[in-house]
């Protein structure tokens, strides 16, 4: 866009008489003659005179093609707010028409967007109301923003943030939605430059270093096209046209995408424009060829138009030299309604029939937004209409706070997560796609609300699997380091783990208030930085525990026998103990009970602790009530290892649930099975369940894991079984 500035009235009506089109300009002169009086004395940033931001506005809404209100209410946007006039005032100078415009345009600029999501969502709602009425109104707030954007450099760089957020949030996509390309991309490209110079200037270097290389090969191209088609469609209207993607398009796909700049296909156009749809399909088919088509790469949103009626045919393409680029074809008209949106509807106001008809259509996407947002009542709702951007290239999914995350087609729920946040990613669980649950291999679509389920349970984190389920970098890249990280927090863990059941072996008790001063000794004795490197290194095996430790107790020793001289305790070799088959390590003679919670048997993993007077009792390593990672838990000391002692123990009670089909005979059945096998059973009870199943409820006494193993297998293949579980005590 031309980004030349108008300073006065001459240039102002130069330019409206370049426009074919009937203008009001007397009432136009009038209206500059009101601003410049009006923001007499007023400056901008930029330290210009006030009126050449309403003068430079107006130019923008000339240019589009607007009508004569259009351009004076542009001219007279500002003086409601930033001057002495009133909107009464207006309409008696210029009429009802005007007053209503810059009444809308006022009330819009009060509206902040930067704010919290509720108020944010309230003030997205009275601006659609607002467009609902006239869509003039926003056509005339998105110039005033594009021309802001544009002189942005002379606010404060917070200032130039904040706008530029709100532009990418707020004013972009509407113009988007509006059908204005033009706009939508230069607002884009304003606000990443300012919100990521660094990235838009990389992006400028990359157009720049090819850029005379890659213009001569597409004027070749270009050329190449117009002969072939000239000659094969003689008389047929035809327009030619090269254009490079924005930048805030190319920046989506490097940087949100993970894409090289190599790999964006579509960074060049070739535009070809001509009369009908039927030499549309022409063109294309010609097109196909003298050019390679790649395969995937052909869209016809001539058959099916983009939400914002964008129509035209898109295929990509490969040249002889090996530079791959876009094709797209159009109408004269669809060129229009590309550049222009709804602003084509006054620019052709006269002539082209049905486009009320067009321009009603257009405006349905705001009263429908406003129709939801009345019945859900949901502010968040309202909001991720507006951002949901519908571009087809990317797939934009909401998390259920409202945020929208953009990712390239194909991206899985895993890249979701890792888009919202690593730590989102690593501690998924599972996640939600409008309210069900999906499986993590689940393709996004746009307009999904999407809930990340995620757990701080200590030993989640992600699979390695997840490395071959994610599509964009910025997941897989995550997913690697974490890998690189949490092995080390693996390491640190089990080093410390290890560590401290040595401890306990060798009957060395630290007091709390002194472990940490305890454990940075040792690890400066044993050379390393800190203490955490001190355990990872046990727990990769950098140390070996039986080095260290003798002398630890040594020294342990030598110190208690300094403190209290008397009383050396028995730290030689602890003595086990058994009581109901248990050895608890480190402690001798003391009551062993079975925990009841999970009633472990001979096999089980189990576990000890230490319980206020009652001995210690006896856990399944998996049981509920022990903490999943002990050395995270509140008091890690008493948890103590255990395990079943090698003698043969007494039998132990366990409880089977039996689920079957109901059959004659089946209690029977599953009696002798059990009788058979020589196995007491205390008691059992039967109950038909729903569906014609039935469910026995059967007490035992077995000897082992190993015994109940084969007890369950036995009872499985009785006729009708489908399931045979331990349910505790
Ligand atoms: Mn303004």
């Amino acid at each position: 866009m031309n980004e030349y500035q108008l300073r006065d009235k001459e240039e102002l009506i130069q330019l409206i008489e370049l426009q074919n089109g009937k203008y009001d300009i007397s009432a136009i002169e009038k209206a500059f003659d009101f601003c410049v009086l009006k923001h007499e004395g007023q400056k901008r940033c930029t330290n210009e005179d006030y009126y050449i931001h309403p003068l430079n506005v107006a130019k923008i809404i000339i240019n589009m093609g607007m009508d004569s209100s259009s351009i004076i209410a542009s001219l007279l946007h500002d003086v409601v707010e930033d001057t002495d006039t009133t909107v009464e005032d207006i309409t008696s100078m210029f009429g009802e028409e005007v007053a209503l415009l810059v009444d809308g345009v006022t009330k819009i600029g009060r509206l902040n967007f930067t704010t919290k999501e509720q108020q944010q969502a309230e003030n997205l709602r009275k601006m659609l109301i607002a467009m609902g009425k006239d869509i003039r109104v926003i056509i005339i707030k998105l110039a005033d923003r594009l021309h802001n954007m544009r002189t942005i450099d002379a606010m404060p760089d917070y200032k130039q943030r904040e706008k530029s957020v709100e532009t990418l949030e707020i004013y972009a996509p509407i113009a988007h939605r509006l059908g204005i390309r033009p706009v939508k991309e230069e607002l884009e490209d304003l606000s990443i430059k300012h919100l990521d110079p660094i990235a838009y200037n990389e992006i400028e270097t990359f157009l720049d270093k090819r850029k005379q290389q890659r213009e001569q090969i597409l004027e070749d191209i270009k050329s190449r096209i117009e002969k072939h088609l000239r000659t094969e469609m003689p008389g047929v209207n035809l327009a030619f046209q090269g254009r490079v993607k924005s930048i805030h398009g190319i920046y989506r796909k490097m940087y949100l995408g993970g894409k090289d700049f190599d790999e964006i296909y579509d960074v060049y156009a070739i535009r070809v424009i001509t009369d009908t749809v039927a030499d549309c399909y022409n063109i294309l088919g010609l097109m196909h060829d003298i050019f390679q088509p790649i395969p995937k790469r052909f869209k016809d949103y001539i058959a099916t138009p983009k939400p914002n009626m964008y129509q035209s045919l898109h295929t990509t393409v490969i040249s002889r030299d090996g530079l791959t680029f876009e094709i797209q074809i159009r109408t004269f008209e669809m060129h229009h309604t590309a550049e222009m949106g709804i602003a084509a509807h006054w620019k052709y106001k006269e002539g082209i029939k049905g486009n009320n008809e067009r321009l009603e259509k257009r405006l349905a996407w705001i009263r429908q937004i406003l129709d939801n947002q009345e019945e859900s009542g949901d502010a968040s709702e309202l909001i991720r209409s507006i951002k949901v951007d519908l571009s087809q290239e990317d797939v934009f999914a909401v998390t259920p706070k409202g945020d929208v995350i953009s990712l390239p087609v194909g991206s899985t729920i895993i890249d979701f997560a890792f888009a919202i946040h690593s730590q989102v990613g690593v501690k998924m669980v599972g996640a939600k796609v409008d309210g069900k649950i999906v499986q993590l291999t689940y393709e996004v679509k746009t307009g999904e609300v999407i809930e990340i389920l995620t757990s701080n349970q200590a030993g989640r984190g992600p699979s390695r699997d997840w490395m071959n389920i994610a599509v964009t970098n910025q997941a897989k890249s995550k997913i690697r380091s974490w890998f690189k990280k949490e092995k080390r927090a693996e390491n640190i863990a089990e080093g410390k783990e290890n560590f401290e059941r040595e401890l306990r072996r060798l009957g060395i008790s630290v007091a709390d208030e002194e472990y940490e001063t305890f454990i940075e000794e040792l690890a400066k004795k044993n050379h390393f930085l800190n203490c955490d490197d001190f355990f990872a290194a046990i727990g990769y095996g950098g140390i070996l525990l039986s080095k260290i430790m003798p002398k630890i107790r040594d020294d342990y020793n030598k110190k208690l026998q300094a403190s209290k001289s008397t009383e050396i305790p028995t730290t030689s070799k602890p003595k086990e103990t058994s009581s109901e088959g248990v050895v608890v390590e480190g402690i001798d003679n003391c009551l062993i009970k079975l925990s009841r919670c999970c009633a472990p048997l001979p096999g089980d993993e189990i576990i000890g602790f230490i319980t206020r007077g009652h001995g210690v009792s006896v856990h399944k390593r998996d049981c509920n009530n022990v903490p999943k990672d002990i050395s995270q838990c509140e008091q890690p000391q008493r948890w103590i290892p255990a395990h079943w002692s090698v003698k043969k123990s007494d039998n132990f009670a366990t409880t089977l649930q039996i689920v079957s089909i109901d059959r004659d005979g089946l209690l029977g059945d599953v009696i002798s099975v059990i009788n058979n096998m020589h196995v007491p059973i205390s008691s059992i009870s039967a109950k038909q369940q729903s569906g014609g199943n039935c469910g026995i409820i059967c007490s035992i006494n077995c000897e082992s894991v190993e015994h109940l193993k084969s007890i369950v297998l036995r009872l499985q293949k009785v006729s009708g079984v489908f399931s045979v579980e331990r349910i505790g005590k």
